[in-house]
């Protein structure tokens, strides 16, 4: 399999059946000679530096049904809440304080935030933090929509294609929803100047290891400046209730494959990892990643965005803790910045 990892270092890119060859044949020799080639990669671009976006979850209403999400529309147990500006600018306040330099509002696709109520909330955090960078993760939206939110000042949009094939899509979410919707969106989103962010849960159900090599080859035709990938966690109140969760082992995998193709990625160790793993996020990291995103939302309304079971929210990973990721991190050989933390063309 070494070869095949010469070969993507050396291409930055494989055919399909190669990847699929170089994921179902790893084993830990592979993968140890992988994460060190991943590790080099990065240290040339963004050194030993990692970048820290402030979290801010803006809503858990979703008019959307995906089957693995915990605050699905039909999810009729999840406590609904939505931050209003002043509270967003509140966790901005603190954030400032704190050191971070990008804000990252997530949220489910909730028609309360219209055009204008978005775009208030944009403006109103650049002209209080004029140096800080605004990324949204708000879901699917019109052209004209996205317009508006670049206009208004946000630089960023992360927005994960969760597969890239049209049959595995379908059985991840309502017939309503599609693939090709998403994909559409993030063209809009790079045609519109953001710096783009897409990514993919692994071990989902009914993924297969093409379906992860289909993901890789739609990455590398769109070319985003961001990836985010994490296992798949089932949450009990969704109909993937009874679904085996994604492992840490395979995740680490593909985001070093990640590293490999685009070394100038900004690629998050996800919360999703910390969850599976207490140290999931470390290991992240020495496998390429060289974001992190701790969690600045209202302590009160943490519990309430479960997008699946066991979700951390108050522990290592939320921005109280900042002081002792630095340390965790100072750890293993890295270095929490302050930085806006933008995308480093080689
Ligand atoms: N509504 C926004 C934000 C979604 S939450 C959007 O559509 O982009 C951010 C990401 O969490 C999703 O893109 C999905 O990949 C991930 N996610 C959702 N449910 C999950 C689960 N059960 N396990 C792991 N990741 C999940």
């Amino acid at each position: 399999m070494q070869h095949l990892v010469d070969k993507l270092l050396k291409n930055k890119t494989l055919t399909k059946e190669e990847f699929v060859q170089l994921i179902a044949g790893r084993n830990p020799e592979t993968s140890e000679y992988l994460f060190k080639n991943a590790r080099m990669v990065r240290e040339k671009i963004y050194g030993k530096d990692i970048y820290i976006r402030g979290l801010i979850e803006l809503t858990n209403y979703c008019k959307n049904d995906c089957y693995y999400c915990g605050i699905r529309h039909a999810n009729k147990n999840v406590s609904r809440y939505r931050l209003k500006k002043e509270q967003v600018l509140a966790c901005c306040e603190q954030g400032y304080r704190l050191g971070f330099r990008t804000f990252v509002l997530q949220g489910g696709e909730d028609p309360y935030y219209n055009v204008n109520r978005m775009t208030d909330i944009i403006r109103s955090i650049k002209q209080r933090f004029p140096d800080c960078a605004i990324t949204l993760s708000l879901g699917e939206n019109t052209y004209e929509t996205y317009e508006a939110y670049r206009k208004a000042g946000a630089d960023r949009y992360l927005l994960r294609h969760e597969t890239a094939n049209p049959l595995h899509y379908a059985k991840l979410h309502p017939s309503i929803m599609s693939s090709e919707n998403r994909k559409r969106c993030l063209y809009d989103l790079k045609r519109l100047g953001f710096q783009v962010g897409s990514g993919f849960m692994v071990g989902s159900p009914f993924q297969t290891v093409e379906h992860l090599a289909e993901d890789l080859l739609f990455l590398a035709e769109l070319n985003p400046h961001m990836v985010g990938i994490g296992p798949f966690i089932s949450h009990h109140e969704t109909p993937f209730a009874n679904e085996k969760s994604g492992t840490l082992e395979l995740t680490l995998f593909m985001l070093a494959i990640l590293r490999l193709m685009f070394p100038s990625l900004l690629i998050p160790s996800t919360t999703a990892l910390g969850t599976i793993d207490p140290f999931g996020r470390e290991q992240g990291i020495l496998s390429g990643a060289n974001v992190v995103m701790p969690n600045l939302s209202p302590l009160d309304v943490r519990e309430k965005y479960m997008i699946y079971d066991n979700k951390i929210a108050t522990g290592l990973e939320s921005s109280e803790y900042l002081h002792m990721l630095k340390e965790q991190m100072r750890k293993i050989g890295y270095e929490v910045v302050v930085a806006r933390g933008d995308y480093k063309k080689q």
